[in-house]
């Protein structure tokens, strides 16, 4: 199958999911995840209104970003170590992968060098997985506390990564957790926080995920085919 058509698949499944969930198709972004991938494949989504994008290395988004047209959205999904920030503060629509005070503290640093606001939010490792970044549901608001006093950062949300498992159901309770944790700080109204994105749900499990309330769900592999990380 074509990109074009594993991602008309997805759309369609999307849409699916929307409607079993009673929500608007409008209400879901769908991103696609292009790590690994050659410009030439996202290239052949463009004429069909494709806009977001995600990466998670640095130095792939900014250089895919410059050879691409201007008109796509580039969403920083990896690992984010604080001497790239510099690169990717003005280049990223959001950055979904802040699991640390000194991370947003450069973050904000950066942005304010640049005369922007980043959009950023908060990774949480709900599934408390040993080998995952992010932060444990119990620190998401104490870390807030602190974020949202930060000048040049918006929070618009959380972000989650849930464990590869063979049955999508597994991941159920996690994305349930993640909404209700959101729903939880949204009650606190702190400064520069909001909760409208809730970033979750990948190529095995993106279905659940869009029931269970996300805005923004990451599909690499349904769209561009498996990754080859040898090459
Ligand atoms: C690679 C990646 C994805 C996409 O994973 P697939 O299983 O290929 O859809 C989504 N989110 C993050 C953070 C990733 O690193």
């Amino acid at each position: 199958m074509s990109v074009c058509e594993n991602y008309k698949e997805v759309e369609q499944r999307v849409e699916a999911a929307c409607m079993r969930a009673g929500r608007s198709r409008k209400d879901v972004t769908l991103i696609a995840v292009s790590k690994t991938k050659p410009v030439s494949m996202i290239e052949e989504l463009l004429p069909l209104g494709v806009t977001e994008f995600g990466e998670n290395k640095v130095q792939e988004l900014t250089a895919k970003a410059e050879i691409l047209p201007s008109t796509l959205n580039w969403h920083m999904i990896g690992h984010l170590q604080r001497n790239k920030v510099k690169y990717i503060v003005d280049k990223a629509c959001l950055i979904h992968s802040v699991d640390s005070l000194r991370l947003a503290e450069e973050i904000s640093k950066e942005a304010e060098k640049k005369q922007v606001i980043a959009n950023i939010l908060i990774e949480v490792n709900v599934a408390e997985e040993e080998s995952k970044f992010g932060v444990s549901t119990t620190e998401v608001i104490p870390l807030l506390e602190k974020i949202s006093l930060l000048p040049n950062i918006a929070v618009h949300g959380l972000m989650t990564i849930a464990p590869y498992v063979e049955n999508p159901e597994e991941n159920r309770w996690i994305f349930h957790k993640l909404k209700n944790l959101s729903i939880d700080i949204k009650e606190k109204n702190f400064d520069n926080v909001t909760m409208d994105v809730l970033s979750m749900g990948m190529t095995g499990d993106y279905e659940v995920a869009i029931e269970e309330g996300a805005t923004h769900v990451r599909v690499g592999t349904g769209i561009f085919g498996e990754r080859n990380y040898t090459i």
